[in-house]
């Protein structure tokens, strides 16, 4: 099932929980916050956003649901 995951970067604390879980699609950028890999970064007022298009879940909704902000949606295109 086609699916989008959204990060909505500024509110990244950088607690890492998600590279923990989902390593294939999550890593530590060198300002110490997360990066989605291979994402679309677009300029909102707040921040970045980080997206990507992705023919399977993963453990992308698993990152989504450990994330102690509530900044990785995973949405049904
Ligand atoms: S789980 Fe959330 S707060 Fe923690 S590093 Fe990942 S995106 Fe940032």
């Amino acid at each position: 099932m086609p699916l989008t995951i959204i990060h909505e970067r500024w509110k990244c604390i950088g607690c890492g929980s998600c590279v923990a879980v989902d390593p294939d699609r999550w890593v530590m950028a060198d300002d110490n916050f997360a990066d989605l890999k291979e994402s679309t970064h677009t300029k909102v007022p707040e921040g970045t956003r980080e997206t990507r298009d992705v023919e399977d879940v993963g453990m992308s909704q698993e990152a989504a649901d450990i994330c102690p902000v509530n900044c990785i949606h995973v949405k049904k295109k």
